[in-house]
């Protein structure tokens, strides 16, 4: 029934007024049956499912460890610890990403270092991360923008002149190939399958590594920092024998949460090629547009996984906010994302981070310009003509 999985079953809509989120998971009904075996199997957490997800990754982006963890946030929080980042440490990232990196580098006890972005991909550059590297700088995290990667050979060659080690976020990245090379193959990188992410598991996250004994300390910190990871079906959990090697975290995925992005993965090129078709559009109707102005695509070679269709609304054009474009859109039905605002905008950041932020140009203007439209492969290209239009609507009525 169209009710209860309203993805799955969605009907073609020639441009009804029901409303249409920005995001909607790609959940069918082989999925859902997936996770009715997992709870009449009796056993529901990590186990086999975890490690059959951990090997999908592995094969789809030819990264040498895949380590599932209960969020994007936990993964970045063990690689933080892994990495032993602590006081007097600096952290270089965007300011322009999700708050959850900064607030762990803080909770950390390091000091973020805010880096300015590419004013129409949202991504730095390698020149952007080397002007901001002091004698303190311990990390850097990018960030893939929006399923568009990041130019990772001119990174790695900044951070390995540097001798700084780089955890990419993936978040948005999974499909993302860099030079026909998929996000997270080396290095570390992490992922996301958080519900609105192109695979999604509810909450969930991937770390991928080359690093063997990075690997090694990331598994064992995932949970509780026993040693021995084996899962064993026969004796219902791990060795009873482990033994805390270092005290660690509970940030293991659960199998009825793995079994739904297995589903996904195999399914991920048709998805990805959806979301790509339908942001096809979106790009040829505004790109003539002045009021609205699409991401820029990279330059360089790559395959965009369209996480997101972020646009910047032109504020100077128009007589509304970027706020009140996305209510007048809300009022027809239709819903969007803002990814982001800026992390020095949010309050706590805001009244505590005393240094100069003027070099963050781009990532202001952008802070206060971004909506997120709808994107998700069950759209309908009925639907997509439906917000290109309520946008065209907008924006001539309030134009200036
Ligand atoms: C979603 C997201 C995260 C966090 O992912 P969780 O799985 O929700 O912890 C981190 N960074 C970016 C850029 C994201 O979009």
């Amino acid at each position: 029934m169209s009710q209860v999985f309203p993805n799955a079953e969605r009907q073609p809509d020639s441009g009804s007024q029901e409303f249409l989120p920005f995001c909607r998971p790609s959940i069918d009904s082989s999925d859902i049956e997936e996770v009715v075996k997992v709870l009449e199997s009796g056993w529901i957490t990590s186990g086999a499912k975890v490690r059959q997800l951990e090997q999908a990754i592995s094969s789809e982006t030819g990264c040498k460890h895949a380590i599932a963890v209960c969020s994007a946030t936990a993964g970045m929080h063990l690689v933080l610890h892994g990495l032993g980042i602590g006081p007097g440490d600096e952290v270089l990232t965007p300011s322009l990403t999700w708050v959850s990196t900064v607030n762990l580098i803080v909770l950390a006890g390091a000091k973020p270092l805010f880096i300015d972005v590419d004013r129409d991909t949202l991504m730095c550059s390698a020149e952007m991360i080397e002007k901001s590297i002091t004698p303190n700088t311990k990390l850097i995290v990018p960030v893939h923008y929006a399923g568009a990667p990041l130019d990772m050979d001119s990174i790695n060659e900044v951070a390995k002149r540097h001798g700084i080690p780089v955890v990419e976020d993936a978040a948005h990245a999974l499909g993302s190939l860099f030079r026909n090379v998929p996000v997270g193959q080396s290095g570390t990188a992490i992922y996301s399958l958080q519900a609105i992410k192109n695979v999604t598991t509810a909450e969930g996250g991937i770390i991928c590594t080359d690093d063997d004994e990075l690997a090694e300390r990331l598994r064992r910190l995932r949970f509780h920092g026993l040693g021995a990871d084996a899962f064993d079906r026969e004796s219902h959990g791990r060795l009873p024998s482990a033994e805390v090697i270092e005290p660690g975290y509970k940030y293991n995925l659960p199998d009825m949460n793995a079994c739904l992005g297995i589903g996904q993965l195999n399914r991920l090129s048709d998805l990805n090629a959806k979301r790509a078709g339908l942001a096809q559009m979106y790009a040829d109707a505004f790109g003539e547009m002045d009021e609205i102005r699409p991401l820029a695509i990279p330059a360089y070679p790559h395959v965009h996984a369209w996480h997101l269709f972020i646009v910047r609304v032109i504020t100077e054009r128009l007589s509304i906010t970027r706020d009140e474009f996305m209510q007048e859109l809300k009022e027809r039905n239709i819903g969007t994302g803002l990814h982001f605002r800026a992390v020095h905008h949010h309050k706590y950041y805001r009244e505590r981070v005393t240094e100069d932020l003027s070099h963050l140009e781009n990532t202001n203007w952008n802070s206060d310009r971004l909506v997120t439209l709808p994107l998700f492969p069950a759209m309908t290209d009925a639907d997509v003509r439906r917000v290109i239009s309520a946008v065209k609507e907008i924006t001539t009525r309030n134009a200036k």
